[in-house]
């Protein structure tokens, strides 16, 4: 069982409990990924970053040049349930749901620019401190586009390993399994 005071309550709602956050291990794997691992030459990443994986049908993940070219740390419903009749989605974010994430994110050593969202089925942490130059190196290469065919969509219609080549190279979060 966790050593953290988390309650079995707070875990079916992330962020909600007191104490270190129920989705730590994909915070921290997160944060070592953005700002403590260095991206090989010719690595190349899409735009919107890496999936840290999910907890308690919440997503997280980080996008290195979000808004502002700085990091964003992402949390959406993993399974939205969407209600028709009333066209809005049933399960949201809890309330006080990315402050909370926020504030986790401060504890662990990331500087919180702002927040957005967060009332819907998505809220995003803007991040201040850029994210580690390789990560970044990584993004700006997809965004140059294939050289052959200057296109970031190349891939099997054209026969093209551009985006699959660059991107194998790319050292993925690794979240280690909450404990
Ligand atoms: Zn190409």
């Amino acid at each position: 069982m966790p050593t953290s005071p988390t309650s079995a309550p707070d875990l079916a709602e992330p962020g909600t409990g007191p104490g270190r956050h129920p989705a730590h291990h994909l915070l921290t794997a997160g944060l070592a990924w953005l700002y403590d691992t260095e991206q090989p030459d010719g690595a190349i990443l899409q735009h919107h970053g890496a999936h840290l994986g999910t907890h308690g049908n919440r997503r997280y993940s980080v996008t290195p040049t979000g808004a502002v070219d700085l990091p964003v740390l992402v949390v959406d419903i993993a399974d939205p349930d969407f209600d028709f009749q009333r066209q809005a989605p049933r399960n949201v974010l809890a309330p006080g749901e990315l402050a909370v994430l926020a504030a986790a994110l401060t504890r662990l050593g990331a500087e919180v620019r702002t927040t957005w969202n967060g009332t819907g089925i998505t809220g995003s942490v803007g991040l201040r401190r850029p994210a580690h130059p390789t990560l970044v190196a990584a993004v700006d290469r997809y965004r140059a586009r294939c050289p052959t065919h200057h296109s970031v969509f190349c891939g099997r219609e054209q026969a093209c390993t551009w985006y699959a080549t660059g991107n194998a190279l790319i050292t993925r979060p690794t979240p280690e399994n909450p404990s």
